[in-house]
C-alpha cells in the first residue's frame, strides 16, 4: 500500500490519479490533496477520499470542506507534500507552483511521482542532484518518460544508445508550412489523441511539449540531449522506445490513457492487474511513424539548444512559451509567433551554469517579462 499526496488533483493528471486510487484500492491511498480554483470537483474529489488533508491554492479557499480543515497557499502545499504519513507526492500542478514543494518533499524523504513538466525543465539539475542525496526515487508520470522508464527496468545511461521519444505530431502534422501563420486558437486546441488541459494541447501543436519533454528525459535518465531523438507517431500507442548500445530497441505499448504510467508510478517495481482495457491488435491495423518537421517547427531545435546549454536557459524557454501561448490565445500574436517569441527571449539571456533555485526564479522571471515587453511592443 502506498500513501499518496496528489498536488493539482482537480486537473486531468489529478483526476485520473482519483480514477487509479479507485481502481487498485489496495496498492494506493490518496492522503493528500490540492485544489487550485475548481472547488467544484474538489468537494466532489473530498468525498471520495474523506481520509485525505485537503488544500486549496486559489484566492477563494474555504477554510472548511464539510468538517475537514483546509490549508491555503504555498506553505499548504508545501505541509501536504511532507505530511508524515505520505510516502509519495505526485505533482500535477501546471507551470511553476509544484517547484517548492517538490523540493520540500525531496527533503522530508518522500519520493516524488513527476507529471508536471516545470519541475525537471526548469530545475532538473537542482532537483536530481536533491533525490540523489537524500536517496529518494523520482518517478515519470508523462507517459513518454514512464514508458522509457518501462523499458529500461533500472539499467542506466551506459547500455543506451537513444532514447526516442514518439510525438503525435499535433493538429498540424500535415499542414504546410505557409499556413501555419493562419492557425487559429480554436483549431490548435484540438489534439488528435490525447485529451489534456489547454496549455499541453497548445505545446502539443507547437511541439515545445515534446521539446521541454526532451529536456526532461536529458535529467531523468542522465543522458545527453545528443542521445534524444524524437520521431513522429500519429497513433499515439507507442509511447517512446529506448535504443539500447547492440540496437536492440524496446518500446511500451498502450491505448493513451494516463491511468496506465500513473498505476505504474504508483505500484512500481510491482505490476498491478487492474481494469484497464488491454490492446487488440487485430483491431490497431496499423502503427506509423515518420521524422518530425524540425524546420517547420523549430520548437525542438530551440529544445535541444536549451537543454545543450543548461543553466538557467531551460527555464527561460519553458516561461517565455507560456508567456507567447497566453498571447496567441488573446490573438495577439500569430501561431508562428510563438517559437519567434521564444527563439528571441533565449537570444537575448544570458545563461547561469549550475543554477541555484534562486537563479532559476529570477531567470523565469525575467523571461516572463522581456517576452511579455516583446510581445505588447
Ligand atoms: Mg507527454
Amino acid at each position: 500500500m502506498k500513501n499518496v499526496v496528489v498536488l493539482g488533483a482537480t486537473g486531468s493528471i489529478g483526476q485520473s490519479a482519483a480514477k487509479v486510487a479507485r481502481d487498485i484500492p489496495h496498492q494506493m491511498r490518496i492522503v493528500g490533496m490540492s485544489a487550485h480554483r475548481n472547488l467544484a470537483k474538489f468537494q466532489e474529489l473530498a468525498a471520495q477520499f474523506p481520509d485525505a488533508a485537503l488544500c486549496v491554492t486559489g484566492e477563494d479557499a474555504p477554510a472548511s470542506i464539510g468538517c475537514r480543515k483546509v490549508l491555503r497557499g504555498e506553505e499548504g502545499l508545501i505541509e501536504l507534500a511532507t505530511l508524515p504519513e505520505a510516502d509519495m507526492v505526485l505533482i500535477a500542478i501546471v507551470g511553476t507552483g509544484g517547484l517548492r514543494p517538490a523540493l520540500a518533499a525531496i527533503e522530508a524523504g518522500k519520493d516524488l511521482a513527476i507529471a508536471s513538466k516545470e519541475i525537471l525543465v526548469m530545475a532538473g539539475e537542482v532537483v536530481m542532484e536533491a533525490a540523489r542525496r537524500k536517496g529518494v526515487k523520482i518517478l515519470p508520470v508523462d507517459s513518454e518518460h514512464n514508458a522509457i522508464f518501462q523499458c529500461l527496468e533500472g539499467r542506466g545511461a551506459a547500455h543506451v544508445r537513444r532514447l526516442i521519444l514518439t510525438a503525435s505530431g499535433g493538429p498540424f502534422r500535415k499542414l504546410p508550412a505557409e499556413k501555419l501563420v493562419d492557425v487559429t486558437p480554436a483549431q490548435a486546441l484540438k489534439h488528435p489523441t490525447w485529451e489534456m488541459g489547454a496549455k499541453v494541447t497548445l505545446d502539443s501543436a507547437t511541439l515545445f511539449n515534446k521539446g521541454l519533454e526532451m529536456i526532461e528525459a536529458r535529467w531523468l535518465f542522465d543522458v545527453g540531449m545528443d542521445r534524444i531523438d524524437v520521431v513522429v507517431h500519429p497513433q499515439s500507442v507507442v509511447h517512446s522506445m529506448v535504443e539500447f548500445v547492440d540496437s536492440s530497441v524496446l518500446a511500451q505499448l498502450s491505448h493513451s490513457d494516463m491511468c496506465f504510467p500513473i498505476q505504474y508510478a504508483v505500484t512500481w517495481p510491482q505490476r498491478v492487474p487492474n481494469s484497464l482495457p488491454p490492446l487488440d491488435f487485430a483491431k490497431l491495423a496499423r502503427l506509423e511513424f515518420e521524422a518530425p518537421r524540425w524546420d517547420d517547427f523549430p520548437a525542438l531545435r530551440l529544445a535541444q539548444r536549451a537543454g545543450t546549454v543548461g543553466g538557467t536557459l531551460p527555464a527561460v524557454l519553458n516561461a517565455a512559451n507560456e508567456m507567447a501561448v497566453a498571447a496567441f490565445l488573446n490573438r495577439q500574436i500569430p501561431f508562428p509567433g510563438i517559437w519567434e517569441t521564444v527563439a528571441a527571449t533565449m537570444d537575448a539571456h544570458r545563461s547561469i551554469a549550475h543554477a541555484t533555485l534562486d537563479d532559476i526564479v529570477g531567470a523565469d522571471q525575467w523571461a516572463r517579462a522581456y517576452a511579455l515587453e516583446r510581445i505588447t511592443a
